[in-house]
C-alpha cells in the first residue's frame, strides 16, 4: 500500500522536478500565456515542502489537505486553485486510511481530477492540464484492472500523461489565458499539461 512517507516522497519529488523544469514551464507559458507558470508552480511546491518540513501531516488525508491549502494560498493564477483543488479533493477520498491500497490511491487521484474539472470546466481537447491528467488516470485504472502492480500501472499512467501533454501542441486553447490567442495558441505545448505530466512522473518514480 501507499503510506504517508511514500506520499511525502512523491510531493518532494514533484517539487524537485518543478524546480528543475521551472524555466521550461515559464518559456512554454511565455508563448501562449503570461510567462509565470514556472514561477507559480515553483513558489507553490516550495511552500508545500516548507509546510512538510515544519509540520509533518498525521495521515494521507491531512497531507493532501495541507498541500491543497498551501497551493491555493501561495499560487496566484489559474494553476494554484486548480492544483489546490486536486489535492483538497484527494483528501476525503482516502477515507481516512493511513495506508492506501492501489485502488484507493487511484480513486483519490480520480476525485482530484473531478475537482479540477468541476472548478475549471475544461473538457478533453481544451489544451489544459486535463489533457495530461485524464488519459493518465484512465491508463492507471486500466492497468490496475488488468492486475498490474501499482508501480507498473503508474509507469503506464506516466507514459499516457506524456502523450497527453504532447497532444496539446496542435490544440487550440479553449480555457485559460491561452484561449485569448484563439487559433494562434496552436503549435505550442500547454504549460499546465507539462507540469501535470511531471506530477504523474513523480508518482511513477516514488510510489509503488
Ligand atoms: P495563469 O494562466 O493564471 O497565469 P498559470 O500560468 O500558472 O496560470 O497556469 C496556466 C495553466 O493552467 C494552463 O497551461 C492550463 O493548463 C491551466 N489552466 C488554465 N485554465 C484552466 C482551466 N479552466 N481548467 C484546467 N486547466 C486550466
Ligand atoms: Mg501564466
Ligand atoms: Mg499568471
Amino acid at each position: 500500500g501507499v503510506d504517508l512517507d511514500t506520499l511525502q516522497r512523491w510531493l518532494r519529488a514533484f517539487a524537485a522536478s518543478v524546480a528543475e523544469h521551472k524555466d521550461e514551464l515559464t518559456d512554454l507559458d511565455a508563448a501562449i500565456g503570461d510567462a509565470d507558470h514556472g514561477a507559480n508552480m515553483h513558489r507553490g511546491m516550495s511552500a508545500v515542502v516548507d509546510a512538510l518540513d515544519a509540520a509533518p501531516a498525521a495521515d494521507p488525508a491531512a497531507l493532501f489537505k495541507q498541500t491543497g491549502m498551501t497551493l491555493v494560498k501561495s499560487v496566484g493564477g489559474a494553476s494554484g486553485p486548480l492544483y489546490g483543488t486536486w489535492f483538497l479533493r484527494m483528501a476525503p477520498a482516502t477515507g481516512g486510511a493511513t495506508t492506501l491500497d492501489p485502488e484507493t490511491f487511484a480513486k483519490a487521484l480520480r476525485a482530484g481530477l473531478e475537482g479540477v474539472v468541476a472548478r475549471g470546466k475544461a473538457e478533453l481537447g481544451d489544451k489544459t492540464m486535463v489533457d495530461a491528467l485524464a488519459p493518465a488516470l484512465d491508463a492507471l485504472d486500466a492497468a490496475l484492472a488488468a492486475g498490474e502492480s501499482l508501480a507498473d500501472a503508474l509507469r503506464a499512467a506516466s507514459t499516457a500523461a506524456d502523450e497527453g501533454r504532447d497532444a496539446t501542441t496542435p490544440m487550440v486553447a479553449r480555457k485559460g489565458r491561452a484561449s485569448y490567442l484563439g487559433e494562434r495558441s496552436a503549435g505550442h505545448q500547454d504549460p499546465g499539461a507539462t507540469s501535470a505530466a511531471l506530477l504523474v512522473a513523480a508518482a511513477a518514480g516514488s510510489v509503488g
